[in-house]
């Protein structure tokens, strides 16, 4: 009896040291744990075909799972690890991730691809293109499966930013522009990278109403898109009604939780093999 009441309370004990000293720690000391621990997960959101509701993908989006189980928002942390510089080891073990949880479902299904985030150091610096291209040795994967995003604070720094995109897109990445309009992007300024996408931020999203009193703006938006020859993914949509204004503006790809959440890799490969199926 005496054994294994010793033995718990020694792990009650290292257990209180390990939380008393993590309470103690800066957000960046936190950080750099979770870091070294590995403590992030990646929860998949489906992009579908507007017209058609069938997953054509997803993105792979972070989270940090702190050791009491409880799932950290990215918008809490990522602001901190781009300061932070720790972002690049943060993008690396997303790689990691998606590789490992969706190997199977990408080789058995060449139509599928993942949209990873890229922050403006990544984009800046290319680095991440090796580490990508490591990751996908010996898995099956085809580089096209793989979708770059990259908001337009990645660019700019043009000049690096428009090497990186044509050595992703040499590699047989898409390079996609997330929440465009966000930025300060000029048409002309876009002109001059050779993107696959862009993905219309969700506050235009917003702005279609049932009423048709939809702000001047998003028809713009998608204009500019259309100028560009690029496809265009809707993000944040959220009602029947702004999936089929988007359908009418021949929008092609959408994203919201319309159709689904982020979700576990488990539940998105079930998602994606049933919004498949013939009806
Ligand atoms: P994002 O890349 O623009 O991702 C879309 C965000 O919108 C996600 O938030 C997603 O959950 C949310 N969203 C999608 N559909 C809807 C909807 O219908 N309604 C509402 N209200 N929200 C919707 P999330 O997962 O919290 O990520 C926030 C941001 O964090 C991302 O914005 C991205 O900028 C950044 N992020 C996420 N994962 C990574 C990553 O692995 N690396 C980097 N560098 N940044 C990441
Ligand atoms: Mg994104
Ligand atoms: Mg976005
Ligand atoms: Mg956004």
């Amino acid at each position: 009896l005496l054994l294994p009441l010793g033995a718990f309370m020694a792990a009650f004990i290292i257990g209180m040291v390990v939380w008393l000293s993590r309470r103690r720690l800066s957000p960046l000391g936190e950080l750099q744990i979770a870091v070294r621990k590995r403590e992030f997960i990646v929860h998949y959101q489906p992009i579908v075909e507007l017209r058609t509701g069938n997953c054509i993908g997803a993105e792979a989006l972070v989270r940090w799972k702190r050791p009491n189980g409880s799932l950290v928002r990215p918008d809490l942390f990522i602001p901190l690890a781009e300061e932070s510089g720790l972002i690049t080891a943060i993008t690396d073990q997303v790689i990691a991730l998606v590789v490992f949880d969706l190997n199977r479902l990408l080789v058995a299904d060449r139509s599928i691809h993942i949209a990873i985030n890229l922050s403006a150091t990544d984009v800046s610096t290319a680095r991440v293109l090796p580490v990508i291209e490591k990751a996908l040795q010996h898995t099956g994967i085809e580089p096209q499966q793989i979708w770059l995003e990259a908001t337009e604070r990645g660019f700019v720094d043009i000049n690096s930013a428009r090497s990186t995109v044509v050595r992703a897109r040499e590699l047989g990445h898409a390079v996609v522009i997330d929440d465009f309009g966000t930025g300060y992007s000029s048409l002309s300024y876009l002109e001059g990278l050779p993107l696959d996408a862009l993905k219309i931020d969700k506050s235009f999203i917003d702005t279609i109403s049932t009423n048709s009193a939809t702000s001047s703006v998003t028809p713009h938006i998608i204009g500019m898109a259309k100028t560009l020859k690029l496809k265009i993914v809707a993000e944040g949509v959220e009602t029947q009604a702004q999936a089929d204004y988007l359908v009418e503006h021949d929008v092609e790809y959408g994203q919201g939780w319309l159709f689904a959440r982020p979700m576990p890799a488990a539940e998105f490969i079930a998602y994606c093999r049933q919004a498949k199926a013939p009806a």
